[in-house]
């Protein structure tokens, strides 16, 4: 059996911090399994990126270069990414979840009549083969579990491990060549929201979630949807929380109501919608209904600001509940903070 890391590199020539941390957890398995490690690297010139992995114990590391394999394009990734297999031999292959990787992976298992499991969560190793963990059913379930079938290719999420660090030094590389094949796509760019219009951050301490009661009738019988943008936004800034939303919230819009205009359904939280890790998590102006508070399960210590004290938060779902108008206390908050 032998093992490859595959990785390509970014704009600057250097590997992500995602490619590291899948690395890391690969060095780790392929010590457990007794099997030799290889590298495989793309992109225009990945040779400066090998030297900075030299220490990491892998006994070849294969490139693919050129121009054409600079760009995240399926044609000319999926075809790397095969060749590098078939060179190296592999009968594992692990690369990072990224988006890049997840589009090309099952691919790549066709053409080689392999397998491929993405969203891997952890790898284990027994009786010298690899068993990896998953989640199923929007991470209600996770299986353990290993295949027969060769070879076996792996997208693994980030944060498993720490991104590898050790000495760089001169890796020993070679070049496996690759006409680039027909590419029609070609990548004018990226687009992307300025960092601060982004209002999803996976690696935030802390999630703050809010509710469709930011845009309900307050005591005073206003809507105050202006207010509540600012308040909101205002936090945002100054803790530099992840986002994230009730279902009845991101819903509103299509309802034709009055709404948070930064709030789409990526950030909704719950059965239909996603399961952030943070380690704390503050909710406002929202019930805790179970299909939202499902979403909750990895947030470490959950509190909640809700006008009722009856609500699915104070029925045991909230670690701490403030009863009290969220308006009233993020303002307070932002005060505070500012
Ligand atoms: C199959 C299915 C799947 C679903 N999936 C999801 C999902 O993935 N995610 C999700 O979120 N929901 C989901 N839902 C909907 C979920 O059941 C709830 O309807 C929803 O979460 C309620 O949203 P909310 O708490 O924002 O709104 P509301 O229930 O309207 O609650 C608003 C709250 O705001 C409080 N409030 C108002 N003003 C203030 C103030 N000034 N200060 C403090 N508190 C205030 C009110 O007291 C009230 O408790 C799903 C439902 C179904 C049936």
């Amino acid at each position: 059996m032998s093992t490859l890391f595959l990785a390509h590199t970014e704009a600057d020539g250097t590997l992500a911090k995602s490619a590291l941390e899948a690395l890391a957890a690969t060095v780790q398995l392929a010590g457990a399994l007794g099997t030799p490690l290889s590298v495989g690297l793309i992109g225009e010139a990945p040779g400066a990126a090998a030297d900075t992995i030299a220490g990491c114990g892998a006994s070849r590391f294969l490139t693919i270069s050129g121009a054409a394999f600079a760009q995240g394009r399926y044609a000319t990734d999926a075809a790397a990414a095969e060749a590098l297999c078939r060179a190296a031999a592999a009968t594992l292959v692990t690369v990072a979840a990224t988006s890049r990787w997840n589009r090309v992976l099952p691919g790549v298992a066709h053409r080689l009549g392999g397998r491929a499991d993405t969203h891997v969560t952890g790898l284990d190793a027994a009786n010298g083969q690899p068993i990896i963990s998953r989640w199923f059913y929007r991470q209600r379930m996770e299986a353990v579990f290993s295949r027969s079938t060769r070879p076996w290719l792996l997208a693994l999420e980030g944060g498993m491990v720490p991104a590898w660090q050790g000495a760089a030094g001169t890796a020993t590389v070679e070049a496996v060549a690759l006409t680039p094949p027909l590419a029609r796509t070609q990548v004018v760019g990226f687009e992307a929201p300025a960092a601060d219009q982004q209002t999803i951050r996976p690696d935030a301490e802390l999630l703050f979630v809010t509710g469709a009661g930011w845009t309900k009738k307050q005591a005073d019988g206003q809507v105050k949807v202006a207010a509540a943008e600012e308040l909101i936004l205002d936090f945002l800034r100054l803790s530099r929380a992840s986002l994230g939303s009730t279902k009845s919230l991101v819903d509103l819009g299509g309802e034709g109501q009055d709404i948070l205009p930064f709030l789409s359904h990526l950030n909704q939280v719950g059965q239909t919608g996603s399961t952030p890790r943070h380690a704390k998590g503050l909710a406002t102006c929202c019930h805790g209904e179970e299909p939202h508070t499902v979403g909750w399960r990895f947030i470490g210590e959950r509190r909640a600001i809700s006008l009722d004290s009856n609500c699915g938060w104070a029925r045991g779902k909230a670690d701490v509940l403030y009863v009290a108008d969220a308006f009233a206390v993020m303002a307070k908050v932002n005060e505070l903070l500012a």
